[in-house]
């Protein structure tokens, strides 16, 4: 209840209602502290990151001064433990806050996503003492960000035949090969790089390193221009003789499969809670239009084919929610959470498409035109459904899973 009167706008409102009816249950908030943080995350996604949106995406603008204030307010480190310059929240607490991000702005959602996910995650996870010092503290306040380079020109769903190598000597790997699609390249500081160690062992002979992006022989290909998601940086990273330290390699020699793919299971939860931003955010353009737009002597809202759409988008969109953070809660509590994550990813991708879809249905022309958010929606949730695994791979990871569960043996 006190929560309730500290925020005024509805949406702060809804989803501290949301957390409260939770709160007993096994979605439990680690603290009231935490309560506290995330409804500040929710006045400045509302307040700071929704009116710049519509700016970011048409200039293709990265929000500097934004993700320095997400810094700020504990974003960009915010499952890193508190002892190396985290915020010490748990997957819950980030997929909640991703979701609110992701509803005022969804480039904003995806640059965090990839530098709390795919960046920090491994190297708190699997980094040496010296490696989490070095390259997670000075990463947790939005200053410096870091990506995570994995896909090729020629490899995408098919990440195990990676063509990038690393060559040691005594005291190097050299590096040749291009990565592509990377989030964040332009701007990092540091990258989480996957390459061939040894060829003939295949997916077992891929080893991960960690990158300063300064290293000699590193550079960047030209920015794509994407359909959406627009204020964040997409391109490739061209490695040519490029020598690193032996001690820059995380984990051991032949681990880096094992890596990106423990990397990506989490990765999904992120992803899966942008899409729910975008599809809230759909969802809230939808409902306040027609609530205001007139036909027929009346407002559309109260037709019953509006309705319709407006019960299944709300429908799709909870019950995804509801995946996503049952993923996190397994993810927070050391349980398997593979094809949960899948489960999560692949209902909210396909749910943001089809409420960005029925938001532009349910306002007609002006859906179509950029005087109205619901079109950049549109364009922002298509990517959702293919990085970080495509939905038919989403589909794969979960069958296989399911099969296993049978034990035909
Ligand atoms: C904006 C953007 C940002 C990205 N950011 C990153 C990043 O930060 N780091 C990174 O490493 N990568 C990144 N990626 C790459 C992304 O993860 C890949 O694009 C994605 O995994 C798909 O790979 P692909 O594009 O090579 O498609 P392909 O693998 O060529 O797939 C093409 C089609 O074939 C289907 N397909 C492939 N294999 C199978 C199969 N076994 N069964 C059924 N269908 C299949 C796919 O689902 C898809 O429909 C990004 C991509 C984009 C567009």
């Amino acid at each position: 209840m006190l929560l309730e009167t500290l925020h005024p706008f509805p949406c702060c409102r809804r989803l501290i209602r949301c957390y409260t009816k939770h709160a007993d249950s096994n979605f439990k908030l680690q603290s009231y502290n935490t309560h506290v943080l995330l409804s500040s995350i929710m006045d400045f996604a509302e307040g700071e990151l929704k009116p710049l949106a519509e700016e970011i995406d048409k200039k293709h603008l990265y929000p500097k001064e934004q993700i320095n204030k997400m810094g700020e307010l504990g974003l960009m480190g915010i499952a890193v433990p508190e002892n190396i310059g985290g915020t010490g929240l748990d997957y819950l607490a980030y997929a909640i806050a991703m979701e609110e991000i992701s509803r005022g702005c969804a480039s904003a959602g995806v640059i965090m996503s990839a530098h709390n996910s795919l960046y920090l995650g491994p190297i708190e996870k699997y980094g040496s003492k010296d490696q989490r010092e070095k390259y997670i503290t000075p990463f947790t306040t939005g200053n410096k960000i870091g990506c995570f380079a994995l896909s090729e020109p020629g490899n995408g769903s098919d990440a195990g035949a990676a063509s990038t190598t690393a060559k040691s000597n005594e005291s190097n790997y050299i590096i040749n090969g291009t990565k592509s699609w990377i989030t964040n390249a332009y701007e990092s500081d540091a990258i989480v790089l996957f390459a061939t160690t040894d060829k003939s062992r295949k997916h077992k002979g891929i080893s991960a390193f960690i990158v300063d992006k300064a290293t000699k022989g590193l550079s960047l290909g030209k920015k794509e221009s994407k359909l959406g998601i627009r204020g964040s940086s997409t391109c490739s990273l061209i490695f040519e003789d490029c020598k690193l330290p032996k001690e820059n390699i995380l984990g051991e020699p032949g681990m880096g499969f094992k890596i990106a793919m423990a990397t990506l299971d989490g990765g999904r939860i992120g992803i899966a809670a942008q899409a729910l931003g975008i599809a809230q955010a759909s969802l809230d353009c939808a409902v306040e239009y027609a609530a205001k737009r007139q036909a027929f002597g009346n407002a559309i809202i109260k037709l019953q084919a509006i309705q319709q759409k407006i019960a299944d988008m709300a429908l799709k969109l909870e019950s995804s929610r509801l995946l996503t953070w049952r993923a996190a809660v397994l993810k927070d509590n050391n349980k398997l959470y593979t094809k949960e994550a899948a489960m999560a990813k692949l209902s909210a991708s396909e749910t943001s498409t089809f409420c960005a879809h029925q938001c532009i249905q349910i306002l007609g022309g002006m859906g179509y035109v950029t005087d109205m958010p619901a079109e950049r929606h549109y364009r922002d949730a298509r990517i959702t459904e293919i990085y970080e695994g495509t939905s038919e791979i989403q589909r794969l990871i979960i069958a296989t899973n399911i099969i296993k569960e049978y034990d035909f043996n």
